[in-house]
């Protein structure tokens, strides 16, 4: 048995089942009456799917069957969801509840076996409707910090299996007479020829007072929000139900956030704004429905949040968002925002590129001036040009145009030139700036750029460069352009270091990034990694996967960043034990942990090893902690034991941790 203290009190059998909601359920807990998330928050490429309970920051408290019902489903993790149960209600709903310590006494039973049976700590069953029945308030498990996170339970309601809804929906519902709070309002271009302020970009406005400050608009835009609910006596944040775009007192876009479909979890990059969330503005939603998007959030009709200035008319239009939390409680903010009769920048050329919804980095063509992808068009920001004030002239090579810049604040200038979705190659921009008594400058920047069809698998190779971008069917939701550029080496890489852009398109699904090598084969300890922006500079490993007899390797990833080829030449580090070796204990069931840690390529746990007394044992690994640990099932018998625990990261590389001690 678990040596965590378990509080067991009396359940059903004696008659009390606890309380019930409106719809009849019993909490799963009574830990708390606290949320510390709801349904439908963003989580990075997936939604939150069911409510988080408090469990004041311990483990052991009881879960409850909802109602009657039996076990369909559990499994155990290291990662994710550690422990989980499936409870199949008589109705048909499931209830979901993660991160257990334990489960009731007869299913740990069953998950023993499974383990043992397997030979490891990860398992999962499914079981028929006769093998573990409750009864509505009967205990069938433990709260508890399995898996990922802090302690607390995740409790999920789902029609079906793959189907989850908003628990409110059943009267899981807390005290709750607070409004939500409306943070921030965003207004985004839709394509390369719209403009918000007069720029390509996402403009961003606090709300204050319930209302925020006005903003100009050319073309096709979309409204996000940032916004939170608080519960009464709580400062976590947490999410909201329902959202409302009305424009000029017409109601255009609802988002309802009532159930979804598990096929669709990673649309949560386009119900939320993905391309502001990669540069730190955290938690936009969008009121507008991007075309690939399949949830069932949005009504009244789904393309009725695009705003577009030449459907509304110039001037002045009285937009106004309500967001309303699960208990009805709610909260409107205003804005006006001004259509334009015109665009301020050059118009692109021809009929208007495809959507790439993109947007490169703007340092990867360095100093004099910047190229910036948004939506398949060349945005150009040229500055300190001292002296060349009279025309300042954009050529892009593979585009084939030529513009007039326009002035763009203070010594900078602006223009945008479309790129062409069938090149493939290097691009040369160059801006020509021409002086007051006849003087000419000239400036280039290249980019290898490459067009990417939506629903077409392609590889893009580039044989001296040593870099191969695979995109296969379904990774992609829009046409897109990338580009690739070798920045400054770094000393930890044994390859060039690659900026791959643009970092903050959201991708459908998996793509490949393979390094090609063109002396020997890549050493064992290599691994592609990516080091993203926001991380100050580390790298991370993603993988090692070797083709063509170790000349080239390859990792899947989903999303863009600087990437390169790092070796992993240090094993893991084993620190601190329970027991010191020689110790003597009285405990005939001595907790046996030890602190595992890996830097880079991370622990590999198929690979890792755990016996005691030359017999492999059921561990497990407890990631926030770094912590691997057993506990001995049955009594051991008095004298002298063994164990020892072989730690071997990614690559391979190991470390051994042996130990005695003696039960007295
Ligand atoms: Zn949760």
């Amino acid at each position: 048995m678990s040596l965590t203290a378990i509080t067991t009190v009396a359940h059903a059998g004696d008659g009390e089942v606890g309380e019930l909601t409106s719809s009849g359920l019993r909490w799963p807990t009574d830990a708390s009456r606290i949320l510390t998330s709801t349904f439908c928050e963003y989580r990075p490429d997936r939604f939150h799917a069911g409510i988080d309970f408090s469990t004041h920051g311990g483990d052991g408290y009881e879960c409850f069957a909802v109602d009657d019902g039996y076990v369909l489903r559990i499994r155990v993790e290291h990662d994710g969801y550690g422990k989980v149960l499936y409870l199949q209600l008589d109705d048909g709903r499931v209830a979901v509840y993660a991160h257990l310590s334990r489960f009731a006494d007869e299913i740990e039973e069953k998950v023993r076996e499974l383990q043992l049976e397997r030979g490891g700590y990860e398992v999962g069953s499914f079981f028929s409707s006769k093998q573990f029945r409750y009864l509505q308030g009967e205990v069938i498990a433990y709260t508890g910090d399995t898996g990922a996170g802090a302690p607390h339970l995740h409790f999920e309601m789902r029609r079906g299996i793959d189907y989850p809804y908003n628990p409110s929906i059943d009267g899981f519902l807390v005290d709750d007479d607070r409004s939500p709070v409306i943070r921030k309002l965003a207004l985004r271009p839709l394509d390369g020829d719209s403009e918000v302020e007069g720029d390509m970009l996402t403009v961003i406005r606090n709300v204050r007072k319930g209302r925020a400050n006005p903003v100009s608009f050319y073309g096709r835009v979309g409204v996000s929000l940032q916004a939170h609910d608080f519960k009464d006596g709580t400062w976590y944040w947490v999410g909201y139900r329902r959202l409302e775009l009305i424009i000029d007192g017409e109601l255009r876009h609802v988002t309802s956030l009532d159930s979804f479909d598990y096929r669709y979890d990673n649309y949560s990059r386009l119900d939320f704004d993905y391309q502001l969330d990669r540069r730190g503005y955290k938690d936009f939603r969008r009121l507008y429905v991007e075309p690939p998007n399949r949830l069932e959030f949005y009504g009244p009709r789904p393309e009725g949040g695009v705003l577009d200035s030449r459907e509304l008319g110039p001037g002045p239009h009285l937009v106004q968002v309500r967001v309303e939390d699960d208990a009805g409680n709610e909260r409107t903010a205003t804005w006006i925002l001004q259509a334009q009769s015109q665009p301020s920048l050059p118009r692109a050329r021809g009929e208007g590129p495809p959507r790439y919804s993109a947007s490169l980095d703007a340092d990867s063509c360095g100093g004099d001036f910047s190229v910036q992808i948004v939506d398949g068009v060349a945005r150009i920001l040229a500055w300190d040009l001292p002296g060349w004030t009279s025309r300042v002239e954009l050529v892009a090579t593979a585009a084939g145009v030529s513009h007039t810049m326009v002035p763009y604040g203070t010594g900078h200038w602006m223009g945008r030139a479309e790129l062409p979705l069938d090149f493939r190659g290097i691009n040369r921009f160059r801006v020509i700036a021409f002086g007051d008594s006849g003087e000419v400058a000239v400036i280039d920047r290249a980019l290898f750029l490459s067009g990417f069809h939506r629903n077409r698998a392609e590889r893009w190779i580039l044989p001296d460069k040593g870099i191969e971008v695979r995109i296969g069917k379904g990774a992609l939701w829009f046409d897109m352009v990338m580009s690739l550029s070798e920045i400054e080496p770094d000393p930890q890489a044994i390859s060039p270091v690659y900026a791959v852009r643009p970092f903050d398109h959201p991708f459908a699904g998996l793509f490949t990034v393979a390094f090609h090598s063109s002396g020997s084969p890549w050493p064992k300890e290599a691994g592609v990694c990516y080091r993203e922006r926001t991380k100050g500079g580390r790298w991370t490993y993603i993988d090692n996967r070797r083709e063509a007899e170790g000349y080239i390797i390859a990792a899947k990833v989903y999303s863009l960043e600087d990437f390169a080829v790092l070796l992993d030449t240090v094993p893991p580090v084993i620190g601190r034990a329970t027991l010191s070796d020689g110790a003597r204990t009285r405990l005939r069931r001595p907790r046996l942990a030890a602190a595992v840690k890996d830097t880079l390529s991370g622990l590999d746990l198929d690979a890792t090893s755990f016996d005691l007394d030359g017999e492999n044992v059921i561990w497990k690994y407890d990631k926030e902690r770094d912590l691997i640990s057993y506990i001995p099932w049955e009594d051991l018998p008095k004298g002298v034991h063994r164990w020892r625990i072989v730690a071997r990261d990614k690559v391979g590389n190991s470390t051994t941790l042996e130990r005695s001690f003696r039960v007295r």
